[in-house]
C-alpha cells in the first residue's frame, strides 16, 4: 500500500513538473534574435534548473515543429557534466549536429539528460548487429557488409549477427527525410535494446556507413572537439539558418591526438550547409592564420591513421585490446539475390546457413528431370538437392569439380566438411578439407590445393608416399564434359 501511495505521489509530482513546462520548450524559430544568438554559442537556457525531474518529456517534444530546433540540457556519452545543445526535430526523433541521434520518441517517451555515464563502449569491443529488411534492397547490403568488415579487418572491433544479445544496433535504409543527411547513428551503446543507425537510400556511401559506426562505436566529429577553434574557424555568415546548429562543441576535457583534418569524422569545408555553396562553411587555421584547407577535409571515404588511433585509444581504455579479427560480417538473412523462382526451400535454407559464402545466385532453379535432383548455381558454389540431400560444394572444391565435370563424380553426398583429425592420414600430407560425391571425393588443403580419388581409396588413406604421388598424378587428367 505504501508503494502505491508513493507511485501515486511520484505521478502528481510529474504531471506538476510536466505541465507547465509545455510552454517553456525553447523554440528556435526564424526570427533575427534567435538567429543573431545562433550564430555564437548556444544561449545558456538550461531547462533542467526549470524542472524537478532532470528529464525531457514526450509532450515537450511535441509542441515542436518538424525540422525546429529546442535547446535541452544534455550530458553526451563520455562527458562529464550536462550542457545546452540546440537540437532539432525531425520524425520522432532528436538530433545533434546534423546526424547524431540524440534520443527516439517512438521507442521511449521521457529522455532523461542527465543518466549518460561513461560505459559508453561495447563490451569486449563487439558490436551485435541486426541488418533490417530495407538493407537487402538494391545493392545495400554489399555497401554495409564492406563497412562493417572494414572494421573487422583493421581494428579491435568486431561486428556480428545479433543473436540474443540485448544491446545492439540496427541496420536501417530509410527514405530521404528532406534533411540534407546521408546517414544518422547515436553516439556509443547506449541503454539496453537496439540503436538505430538510419541510412538515407541513395544518398549514402561506404563512407558514411563508416562515418555512422563511428558514432555508434562512441566516436564525435572532429571539428566539434573542445580545441576545434585553434584549428578552424566556423564560417557562420555562409550557413543556412536551418544548419547553424550543426557545429555545437560535443565533447568537454581534452581533446585526444592532434587535430586531424582528414579525419572521416571530419565536415567537408564546403557542403550543403552553406548559403553559397561556392564559398566554405569553414575555414582552416595554423597560429591564428586562416590558411587554405587540405584537400582531405571532409573528403575521406576511410578512416586516417589517426581517426583508428583514437578508436583504438577508447577501447584500449575500456579494457580491449586485441588484433583485428580478419573475419567478414556474415548475415544469415542474406536472401539469395541475381536468383529468380528459387521455389525449392531446402535449397534457399541451406543458402541462409552458409551467410553469403556463396556469393550470389548465377543459375536460378534447374531441375535435373530426370535425375530428380535440383541444382542452383552461385557466384563461388552450388547446391544441390539430390536423393542424397542438400549439399554444397564451393570454393576451391568446387572449382576442381567444374573442371573435371559431374561425370567423374556424380552428385555430391556431403557437405564440404574438415577431415577429421584421426581419420586416414591426410592431415599427414597438408589435406584438411573433404567433398564426398557418388563415385569420388575431393580433398583439399591451403598448401596442397585439391585432389580427388576414388571413394575407397580416400577411406584406405594414403598408404606410402608413393601411393599418393600416383594418385595426385590425377590431378593432370584432362577436364570432362560439364553437366
Ligand atoms: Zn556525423
Amino acid at each position: 500500500m505504501k508503494k502505491i501511495i508513493l507511485q501515486l505521489c511520484f505521478l502528481v509530482l510529474l504531471t506538476i513538473a510536466t505541465v507547465p513546462l509545455q510552454a517553456q520548450v525553447t523554440r528556435a524559430d526564424s526570427s533575427s534574435e534567435i538567429l543573431q544568438r545562433t550564430a555564437t554559442a548556444p544561449a545558456a537556457i538550461n531547462l533542467k534548473r526549470l524542472r524537478t525531474s532532470a528529464e525531457y518529456f514526450r509532450p515537450d517534444f511535441e509542441v515542436l515543429q518538424q525540422g525546429e530546433y529546442s535547446i535541452i540540457s544534455l550530458r553526451l556519452p563520455g562527458n562529464s557534466a550536462a550542457k545546452d545543445y540546440y537540437v532539432k526535430k525531425i520524425g520522432s526523433k532528436l538530433y545533434l549536429n546534423g546526424d547524431i541521434i540524440v534520443h527516439d520518441f517512438n521507442l521511449m517517451s521521457t529522455l532523461s539528460y542527465t543518466t549518460n555515464n561513461n560505459s559508453y563502449t561495447w563490451p569486449d569491443g563487439t558490436v551485435p548487429v541486426i541488418l533490417d529488411n530495407s538493407v537487402f534492397a538494391s545493392d545495400y547490403y554489399v555497401i554495409i557488409k564492406s563497412a562493417l568488415d572494414y572494421f573487422n579487418y583493421h581494428t579491435s572491433i568486431i561486428f556480428k549477427e545479433r543473436t540474443n544479445e540485448s544491446n545492439y544496433i540496427i541496420i536501417s535504409c530509410i527514405d530521404n527525410d528532406g534533411s540534407g543527411k546521408a546517414g544518422a547513428s547515436p553516439i556509443g551503446k547506449g541503454g539496453s535494446g537496439g540503436n538505430k543507425i538510419e541510412l538515407i537510400k541513395d544518398a549514402f556511401s561506404r563512407g558514411t556507413v563508416i562515418h555512422e559506426l563511428m558514432h555508434a562505436l562512441g566516436i564525435y566529429h572532429e571539428q566539434s572537439r573542445s580545441d576545434r577553434d585553434k584549428y578552424v574557424e566556423i564560417k557562420f555568415d555562409n550557413i543556412k539558418a536551418a544548419a547553424k546548429h550543426n557545429f555545437q562543441i560535443e565533447r568537454d576535457g581534452i581533446a585526444r591526438g592532434a587535430y586531424d583534418y582528414c579525419s572521416i569524422m571530419h565536415y567537408p569545408a564546403f557542403n550543403s550547409f552553406a548559403i553559397d555553396e561556392t564559398k566554405p562553411t569553414l575555414v582552416c587555421k595554423n597560429n591564428g592564420v586562416i590558411v587554405a584547407c587540405p584537400g582531405c577535409v571532409g573528403n575521406n571515404d576511410e578512416p586516417t591513421r589517426m581517426d583508428l588511433d583514437g578508436l583504438d585509444a577508447l577501447y584500449r581504455g575500456a579494457g580491449v585490446s586485441r588484433a583485428p579479427y580478419n573475419h567478414p560480417f556474415e548475415s544469415a538473412n542474406v536472401p539469395i539475390s541475381g536468383c529468380i523462382g528459387v521455389t525449392d526451400l531446402s535449397i534457399v535454407d541451406k543458402w541462409k546457413a552458409y551467410k553469403g559464402a556463396l556469393g550470389d545466385c548465377r543459375s536460378g532453379l534447374i531441375n535435373l528431370g530426370i535425375l530428380a535432383a535440383n541444382l542452383v548455381r552461385f557466384e563461388h558454389g552450388a547446391i544441390y538437392h539430390s536423393t542424397h540431400g542438400v549439399n554444397v560444394v564451393y570454393g576451391d572444391i568446387y572449382k576442381h569439380f567444374v573442371a573435371k565435370g559431374f561425370v567423374r563424380f556424380g552428385f555430391p553426398t556431403s557437405d564440404e566438411e574438415d577431415i577429421p583429425v584421426t581419420f586416414s592420414g591426410w592431415r599427414r600430407y597438408g589435406y584438411t578439407r573433404v567433398s564426398k560425391f557418388e563415385v569420388r571425393t575431393i580433398i583439399w588443403g591451403p598448401r596442397v590445393g585439391t585432389m580427388d580419388l576414388l571413394n575407397a581409396d580416400y577411406v584406405a588413406g594414403p598408404l606410402t608416399r608413393e601411393q599418393l604421388k600416383l594418385l595426385e598424378l590425377q590431378r593432370t587428367e584432362p577436364i570432362r564434359l560439364q553437366h
